[in-house]
């Protein structure tokens, strides 16, 4: 949502109570500012991060709960049951979290069923938190002497805070953080290799969505006076998952599109319902399933994506003009031995995919590793950049052992690559993917980015970003989203975003494949440059031209065996290169 969409959208919630509508509106409102602020966390959660969670009325649960509690038994400020609730849920997700996060597939979702079952139970079955009657008479909310009592009053707060947390939000997810978490739902491969943490991240945004739901519980406490189990069983986590999904998973304001379509219909259905079918009974249910199936067939991106049509398209102001460009590590000496592979091997079962390989890169060298399609070529990038373990052998890199280390504690060192099937976020555009080889180079975290401290930092970031995409001539290009480019275009992005890294030495896997004649020599003469600035390159590349004509040694593999290593002349005059491999291609 653009500015003034949003400042006409804040301006219209904050009034509402002051107008002549009826009270039953500003009760319905109420519920949907609640709503919204969980969903809000499920957006970030399950449509942005790609994970799963049945479980987050649990955690509204422990705000509310927290909320009552305090306020019935102990007597103490709501401020501080606010604080104690949310630290409470923080704790509980932290725990989740570290236990399931690291869980792939369906183990997740299936994790958050089981937790949001167990509290359900525990709150029900607490002799002090009053089974499952509850805690009644929760005392009505004072701010500053005002009594906050009625829902007229209370709805000011509620939308405060679901606005405040939208705009946070918004922030963040338009920051290195961001785009760090925006990066989990395309597998942690790539973002591992520029540096980020994914784990890390998935716990981030789990804990996020977790204290946006306890804030929720709080609200509702004092809003509806009394908390009992009920409104954070499952059947209410599904309908906040619903809400986020129907809203538009991966839009902020779908998440109040979600919320406000749910509450709405369901109230109009318990009228409506019973008059059509003549008995009473859970039949929005029914009817929330048949919505839910047929939103997804028709509008998978959730109802959000038909608002978007009728507002304004955001465009990213270009404000980095000038900024001055991140601080560049130090560049090896001349001839420095930078990557030490020795006698590597990799065994996939029965399959020797690299069989003891070994060769050396020294600073300003291009090294060329070509061989037949199955060679164990994009193999050995994977064990030199830490993607997959060694089975056997030892990589060194500027002197320092390796093998065995995670890949984004090797990237921090100056290792980059490229992947010989292009992985960025398509959803992004060219330049925020390739600002995410910045990140190692950057450090604002969620709170800076959520107040938006980060913009000098984010400014340097991209004109960084900017000047990378202009070095391979796609500048132009910058603000179109990556998926929308041609297989070439991407693959020149991916080199920018390695390049925007910084490294020392850069693993680049089939560089030229899908680029036509003018991009293959354009892109030679930019790897000719950074050669020449004393960077060392590691190069798998099936154009003979293209490799003879820039590497200064080449390594011959078959069937994960090293063939001979030589200069190009070397290599284009063996005999055994011939048989093997230069064989099947003339
Ligand atoms: P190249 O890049 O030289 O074409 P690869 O390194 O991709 O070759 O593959 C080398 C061999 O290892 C191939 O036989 C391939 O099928 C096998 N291989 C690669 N990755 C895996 C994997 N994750 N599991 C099992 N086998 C694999
Ligand atoms: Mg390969």
């Amino acid at each position: 949502m653009q500015r003034y969409s949003f400042i006409a959208f804040a301006g219209l919630m904050l009034v509402l109570p002051l107008l002549p509508v009826p009270d039953f509106w500003i009760t319905q409102s109420n519920y949907i500012g609640l709503y919204a602020i969980v969903a809000l966390g499920l957006v970030l959660l399950t449509g942005v991060s790609g994970l799963t969670s049945f479980g987050q009325a649990a955690f509204v649960g422990i705000g509310a709960y927290a909320a009552a509690y305090m306020a019935t038994k102990m007597d103490v400020s709501p401020w501080i049951a606010l604080f104690v609730g949310l630290a409470l849920a923080v704790v509980a997700a932290l725990i989740v979290g570290a236990v399931t996060l690291r869980m792939s597939g369906h183990y997740l979702p299936l994790a958050t069923i089981a937790w949001g079952l167990a509290l359900y139970y525990t709150m029900g079955n607490m002799e002090w938190l009053g089974k499952y009657d509850g805690l009644l008479g929760v005392p009505t909310l004072k701010l500053f002497g005002w009594d906050l009592g009625s829902g007229r009053r209370l709805h000011g707060l509620i939308w405060i805070i679901a606005l405040l947390a939208a705009l946070a939000t918004t922030n963040l997810l338009d920051s290195r953080t961001g785009r760090a978490i925006r990066s989990l739902k395309s597998g942690s491969t790539m973002a591992e290799a520029m540096g980020i943490s994914t784990f890390r991240y998935k716990l981030t945004v789990f804990v996020i969505a977790a204290a946006l739901a306890a804030v929720s519980g709080w609200l509702f406490a004092h809003f509806q006076r009394t908390v009992n189990p009920t409104p954070f069983s499952l059947a209410k986590g599904i309908e906040y998952l619903f809400m986020a999904v129907l809203g538009g998973v991966g839009h902020v304001w779908g998440a109040f599109l979600g919320s406000a379509v749910v509450r709405i219909v369901e109230d109009q259905l318990q009228v409506l319902l019973p008059k059509l079918i003549g008995t009473s009974g859970n039949f929005e249910v029914i009817v929330f399933g048949i919505v839910l199936v047929v939103v997804l067939k028709y509008a998978p991106d959730g109802l959000w994506t038909f608002v978007t049509r009728w507002l304004p398209a955001p465009r990213r102001v270009r404000d980095w003009a000038g900024a001055e460009r991140l601080p560049r590590r130090d560049k090896p000496a001349a001839g420095e031995l930078m990557l030490e592979v020795d006698a590597v091997r990799k065994e996939f079962g029965g399959l020797v995919a690299v069989n003891d390989v070994s060769f050396r890169i020294s600073s300003g060298d291009i090294v060329g590793l070509i061989g037949p399609n199955g060679a164990g070529k994009s193999t050995t990038f994977n064990l030199i950049t830490g993607v997959l373990g060694l089975t056997r052998g030892q990589v060194r890199f500027r002197g320092q052992r390796i093998d065995g280390m995670a890949s984004r504690h090797i990237a921090r060192l100056g290792m980059s690559r490229t992947f010989q099937h292009v992985k960025m976020i398509p959803e992004m555009t060219v330049l925020e993917n390739v600002a995410l080889g910045g990140y190692l180079r950057t450090g604002s975290g969620v709170a800076r980015a959520m107040l938006r401290l980060d913009r000098a930092e984010e400014r340097r970031l991209f004109a960084e970003a900017e000047a990378q995409l202009a070095r391979i001539g796609m500048a132009d290009k910058m603000h179109e989203l990556a998926g929308n480019l041609a297989l070439g275009p991407q693959r020149l992005m991916e080199i920018a975003r390695a390049l925007c890294t910084d490294p020392a030495l850069l693993l680049l896997d089939e560089p030229a494949a899908g680029l036509r004649h003018k991009e293959k020599q354009a892109l030679a003469a930019v790897l000719r440059q950074l050669k020449g600035e004393g960077m060392s390159i590691l190069l798998v590349e099936h154009d003979m031209d293209f490799v003879m004509g820039l590497t200064d040694r080449i390594v011959v593999m078959e069937f994960g065996t090293r063939l001979i290593e030589g200069t190009p002349a070397e290599v284009q005059a063996s005999p055994v290169v011939r048989a093997a491999y230069l064989g099947t291609e003339h």
